[in-house]
């Protein structure tokens, strides 16, 4: 078999574009930094550091802030990274609504833009993605650095969406539609797991290598952070357990199935369930999600049974999640979190009773609270991870 030759000079632009990408995280996580400290951190000469901050400078992504203190000799020159250098424009395609936001390089909301879907689904879905998008291009903006797309379902590296039921969406390309449309870089990923990127990412100095995070609303998924990477499974379903049975002779799911995880745990589930209970016993019955949890909260009998029926279910397949991957830190996010304490306690009880008392005791179940932003922050992420190689941080 012939082997591949990689000529010279692609050796080279590589070469380069690691060493640009080197000065560029430098900038972006110690800045205002002098051209010598980039030097020492980096192990690049100083030639060199001086040539590839010059066409930062003439990307328009960094400039001079003046100077540092000087340490006996003259006082070196700062340079900066420009946090408004690029936008980036992310969606959160959610349940009922879809979400966009134009963000700058440190992940900071500049607007936002939001469509009710109105149960639009399929081509009308996709329309108003682009509504959307092309409305917080026509505002003021920052040379863009891409497009991502946080969206339910089951997506593909190369940004396929495989399936999403509740958009009636099939094997849809959006993000090489999206990509050659705007011609510009695009990401789509699911997203909870995008929520679990940016949960992971904003951890702060004691971030754990492993996490779990698990979006509760509309829908439940789940996402899988090993290692520090954001983890696909074969055939990028990873987390996908909002389907997983656990009443094998429960309520039909749109999934086709029956007595799914999110027929019995998800945010319509509970209200489903408060619904038909306050019917029976003749009380007043519960409107939303959050006057289940004030009731709850108040020690209404009902309304923590129901409650705690939902966190149990979610407890088996936390358990079944650590029992398998044994992730010690498990974040609990999304707009089911107003059901406070007695859900959690329920989720963290469940969990415990089906696992290895050793696996147990050092478990933490999170309350990652609702999060709204984390799906546009998390698509952010991806796309400053992909294009910039930075890591972004709060
Ligand atoms: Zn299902």
């Amino acid at each position: 078999m012939a082997r591949t030759e990689f000529p010279a000079k692609a050796t080279h632009a590589q070469t380069r574009a690691h060493n640009a990408s080197l000065v560029l995280r430098a900038l972006y996580d110690l800045g205002p930094i002098s051209r010598a400290a980039i030097a020492r951190l980096t192990g690049l000469t100083r030639t060199s550091v001086g040539e590839l901050v010059a066409e930062l400078e003439q990307d328009g992504l960094a400039q001079e802030v003046g100077r540092g203190p000087s340490t006996g000799g003259k006082a070196p020159t700062l340079v900066s990274l420009i946090d408004d250098a690029r936008h980036m424009v992310t969606l959160d395609l959610g349940e009922r609504t879809f979400t966009a936001a134009l963000l700058n390089l440190r992940g900071e909301i500049q607007r936002r833009a939001t469509r009710n879907l109105d149960g639009a689904d399929g081509d009308a879905a996709v329309a108003l993605v682009h509504d959307l998008i092309d409305e917080l291009l026509a505002g003021p903006h920052s040379p863009i650095l891409g497009i991502g797309v946080g969206t339910p379902g089951i997506v593909d590296s190369e940004g396929t969406i495989r399936w999403a039921v509740n958009l009636s969406w099939t094997d849809l390309p959006l993000g090489k539609r999206l990509a050659a449309h705007y011609n510009l870089p695009t990401v789509v990923a699911n997203d909870s797991r995008a929520a679990a990127f940016a949960t992971f990412l904003f951890e702060g100095e004691d971030r754990p290598t492993n996490l779990i995070a698990i979006k509760v609303g509309h829908g439940i998924g789940a996402g899988l952070v090993l290692d520090g990477q954001l983890f696909d499974g074969d055939g990028f379903g990873a987390g996908e357990i909002g389907h997983i049975v656990i009443e094998p002779d429960g309520a039909p799911c749109h999934c086709g199935r029956f007595g799914c995880l999110e027929t019995v745990a998800s945010v319509p589930a509970i209200l489903r369930r408060a619904f038909f209970q306050a019917a029976e016993s003749g009380v007043r019955i519960p409107q939303s999600i959050e006057a289940i949890a004030a009731a709850a909260a108040a020690g209404d009998e009902l309304a923590l049974g129901v409650v705690r029926a939902a966190g149990r279910a979610l407890g088996m397949a936390v358990a079944s999640l650590t029992g398998a991957l044994d992730v010690r830190r498990i974040v609990v996010l999304g707009s089911a979190t107003v059901l406070g304490e007695p859900w959690f306690e329920a989720i963290r009880d469940e969990a415990r009773r089906r696992t290895l008392a050793t696996l147990a005791r050092d478990t933490e179940v999170v309350n990652g609270g609702p999060a709204d932003d984390a799906v546009l922050l998390g698509t952010c992420a991806l796309l400053l991870t992909r294009e910039l190689g930075l890591t972004v941080r709060r």
